[in-house]
């Protein structure tokens, strides 16, 4: 088994881990993280790539990848170096820090750990009976708005990602329907209000029952749920928003206090196990928001607390530079 120490670890490399790597890089300590996926940037890479985020502060609104960029650059700059496709199997602790296990059979050995796994693995939820269109008309992910142009696009789902993806396509695609089974939308209310205004059309209390094509999507067919009827809406493309349904993998595991699937931590980011600390989405308190802005502040307490607990010499206020 090879080895390799660092002073600290970092599990995950999302936007809360990237950023964690990135403060304690600027401590002055040796970060690593490590993440399952084969590219930086967590839910971000995975699910949303292309759109576009409004609610990071300093930009108006930012693509997916192009937050992740600047946030691995970020994070590298700092000095921290990054394993992908490297999932982490096991955490040990021993008197002298902590040993996790890669399923590379590598050893990390480092003092002090910072958990950033979000949900663990995520997978889309998937359309009902939409199984023979995957890859011909009906996708879950976003990968090319510019492959949409000209499109017949109908939208499934009534949260952020449905209500972004619609106003940002409704200038490419030839039309837009969007379908949300409920008439009441989870997305930011501004958002909504812009939709609601815009040319897409939007049919709540609705739901996509059929879909028609032979080897391609060609309509799907929307039952209106207030009065019955059925009728068909042209579709070469479907997107369906509809979430997704996350495994924590085998960081329920590790002998870490767990509150259903989310780590409690203190206001300094402390899991229940000394010299492992948390951030992002996997944490849970009162008052807690599963966003990014709000992982990059959590990052910042925890990498700051896990820089003291590494070296008691360094104050948890790094002070401004
Ligand atoms: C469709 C959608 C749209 C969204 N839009 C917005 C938005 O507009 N604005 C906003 O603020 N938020 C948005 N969010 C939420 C935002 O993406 C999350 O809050 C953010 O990604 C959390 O970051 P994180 O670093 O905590 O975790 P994640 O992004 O979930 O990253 C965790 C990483 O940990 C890795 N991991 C887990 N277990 C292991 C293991 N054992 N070994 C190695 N790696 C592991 C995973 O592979 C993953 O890459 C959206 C979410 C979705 C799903």
């Amino acid at each position: 088994m090879s080895g390799l120490e660092v002073d600290v670890a970092i599990v995950g490399a999302g936007p809360g881990g990237l950023y964690a790597a990135t403060y304690v890089g600027l401590r002055g300590l040796r970060p690593l993280v490590l993440d399952t996926l084969p590219a930086p940037g967590g839910q971000i890479t995975a699910l949303y790539p292309e759109k576009r985020i409004h609610d990071v502060a300093g930009f108006r609104a930012v693509r997916g990848r192009e937050l992740v960029e600047r946030c691995a650059e970020q994070a590298e700059a700092a000095g921290a170096e990054l394993r992908l496709a490297t999932r982490v199997e096991t955490l040990d602790r021993s008197s002298s820090g902590f040993t996790l296990a890669t399923e590379h059979q590598e050893q990390v050995r480092c003092r002090a750990v910072i958990i950033a796994a979000g949900l663990g693995t995520f997978t889309p939820r998937r359309l009902p009976d939409a199984q023979r269109f995957e890859g011909r008309g009906v996708c879950y992910v976003i990968r090319d708005p510019e492959a949409l142009r000209d499109q017949d696009l109908v939208i499934v789902g009534g949260g952020d990602a449905a209500v972004d993806w619609a106003l940002e396509l409704e200038d490419v695609a030839r039309s837009v329907t969007l379908v949300h089974r409920r008439d009441r939308f989870r997305a930011h209310e501004g958002r909504v209000e812009d939709l609601l205004s815009s040319s897409v059309e939007v049919l709540t209390d609705a739901e996509v029952v059929h879909l028609h094509g032979d080897t391609h999507l060609v309509a799907a067919e929307v039952l209106d749920k207030r009065t019955g009827t059925h009728h068909k809406v042209p579709a070469s493309r479907l997107y369906a928003a509809l979430g997704f349904t996350a495994n924590l993998g085998p960081v329920a595991d590790w002998g870490i206090g767990l509150d259903g699937r989310a780590m409690p931590v203190d206001r300094c980011m402390r899991t229940d196990v000394p010299g492992v600390f948390a951030a992002g989405d996997i944490t849970t308190y009162e008052g807690k928001l599963q966003l990014i802005s709000a992982s990059f502040g959590e990052a910042v307490v925890a990498a700051n607390h896990a820089a003291n607990h590494v070296d008691p010499g360094l104050r948890v206020f790094p002070g401004y530079r």
